[in-house]
């Protein structure tokens, strides 16, 4: 490094791009690099986070990984994490007054329920996300050999998948002979679950949730909670995690010699401290930065709506009434929906039974907080109930504006990323196509 001095590198935010970043720069630079992490809140990741709820602890945010992802499935193993497999399995589809299909207790009852119920739709789409699925697999050799790209549009497009997220799942998918009743129950169910939003998505984020929800492999968490993927990859990456600090100024010192160009971050506490890059591992729309001595290309001015998702766990017993039925017993542990105003809540899942005492624990998804009384109604009893709001994802329709992974010479955008798709396996591969270019730059 130039005169041996090490390169000092800022990032903000820790959640799974902003410490998979620290990570993979710690693996290409070692000891010539500093990293420093600010971190608004408390905790470390972000998005990914667990709470208690009677005796277990559930993830609330970022929770399933795809074995097919093979960044964060490597990084796992590398960092010896213990994995929990998570099996969808007794689906039933709500229409708001009855379940239109619920998956068999033998595999080829439900394969049987499946033809009767969607034909040949689910064997039709399965070569469309296959294609997806190859085509995407492609930036893991692209990244190998170190190209970065200078934004999304310029990612997706050499993978020749920019196409499909400039179109609606809705036209995408009837344009290939997908019936209405499939897209409506079936791929609106899973969009519903993984993004609150149905299929006037881009067609890319579908082929994406379909992937998760069909195709191979198998889908895992991280025993004892998902973020420990971010903590144990900041503690590798021996960066200096400074929490509880939020950045509100950047600001570029000015200087002749342009190789010299640095930056000042400034936190609410008044902490400063000198950078030679900077890397953005947070929506900028909602971090609240000022920008001093530089103006952001107009790209990087976007504001991207964001889906609210509530987030709802209840220790409890569901009430079969509601659901039309007669036992707890006969409702299915993983319950998705169709678009349909009456339905306040985008899906439920059993997702673990309490072992003090045996009561069973709901996960449910909802748009909007569910009231008092609309629990009381889906629920028998319930002695735990936690909610937690999240700006959770951009809406992720079709649109051409998205942002650069540069916001000025030497400040590179992770979260550029999530203009495309919103997971954590594709921030980490935002993540290393920022380091890749930071790379390139010195
Ligand atoms: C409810 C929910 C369920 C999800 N389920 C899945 C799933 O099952 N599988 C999947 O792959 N993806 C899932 N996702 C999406 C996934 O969690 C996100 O795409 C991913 O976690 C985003 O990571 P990030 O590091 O880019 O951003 P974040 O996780 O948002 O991290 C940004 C960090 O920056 C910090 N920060 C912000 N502003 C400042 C500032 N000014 N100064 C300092 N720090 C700041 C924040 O506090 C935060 O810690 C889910 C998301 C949600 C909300």
């Amino acid at each position: 490094m130039e005169n041996r001095v090490r390169l000092r590198v800022g990032i903000i935010g820790s959640g799974i791009a902003g410490s998979s970043a620290a990570y993979f720069l710690h693996k290409a630079l070692g000891n010539n690099v500093e990293i420093i992490v600010f971190e608004k809140e408390s905790r470390i990741g972000g998005r990914i986070r667990s709470i208690k709820i009677g005796e277990e602890e559930l993830e609330a945010g970022g929770s399933i990984i795809h074995s097919e992802n093979q960044y964060l499935t490597t990084i796992v193993n590398e960092l010896g994490l213990e994995k929990n497999n998570h099996v969808y399995d007794d689906i039933g589809m709500w229409d708001g007054d009855s379940f239109t299909f619920r998956t068999g207790k033998k595999k080829w009852q439900t394969l049987l329920k499946v033809l009767m119920r969607y034909g040949t739709n689910p064997v039709k789409i399965q070569p469309l996300v296959k294609d997806m699925i190859k085509k995407l697999s492609q930036i893991y050799i692209l990244q190998e050999k170190g190209e970065s790209f200078a934004d999304p549009e310029a990612l997706f497009k050499k993978l020749g998948l920019y196409s499909l997220s400039q179109v609606t799942s809705y036209d995408y998918f009837h344009d290939k002979n997908i019936s209405d009743r499939f897209i409506h129950e079936f791929m609106n169910g899973i969009s519903r679950l993984n993004y609150g939003q149905d299929a006037s998505m881009h067609s890319l984020v579908n082929h994406v949730s379909l992937a998760g929800a069909s195709f191979g492999g198998y889908l895992f968490a991280i025993k004892g909670g998902n973020a420990q993927i971010c903590e144990a990859m900041l503690q590798r990456s021996s960066a200096k995690v400074l929490k509880n600090k939020r950045v509100t100024t950047i600001q570029k010192e000015k200087s002749t010699n342009h190789a010299k160009t640095r930056f000042m971050i400034t936190t609410e506490d008044g902490t400063k401290a000198e950078f030679d890059r900077l890397v953005m591992a947070t929506p900028l729309e909602k971090a609240a930065i000022k920008f001093v001595h530089m103006e952001l290309k107009e790209e990087n001015k976007v504001s991207r709506p964001y889906q609210v998702t509530n987030v709802t766990h209840v220790l409890g017993k569901l009430s079969p009434t509601y659901f039309g039925l007669m036992e707890v017993e006969q409702i299915p542990s993983n319950i998705l929906t169709r678009e349909n105003s009456k339905i306040p809540f985008s899906s439920i899942e059993l997702c673990k039974r309490n072992k003090k005492s045996g009561q069973l624990i709901y996960r449910i998804f909802s748009r909007q907080k569910l009231s008092e009384d609309l629990l009381n109604e889906l629920f028998l009893e319930r002695s735990e109930t936690k909610t937690l709001v999240w700006d959770a994802y951009p809406v992720l329709t079709p649109t051409a504006k998205w942002p650069s992974f540069v916001l000025e010479t030497g400040i590179y955008y992770i979260n550029a990323m999530e203009s495309a798709i919103s997971t954590l396996e594709t921030e980490v591969i935002g993540s290393k196509n920022v380091v890749n270019m930071l790379l390139k730059d010195i």
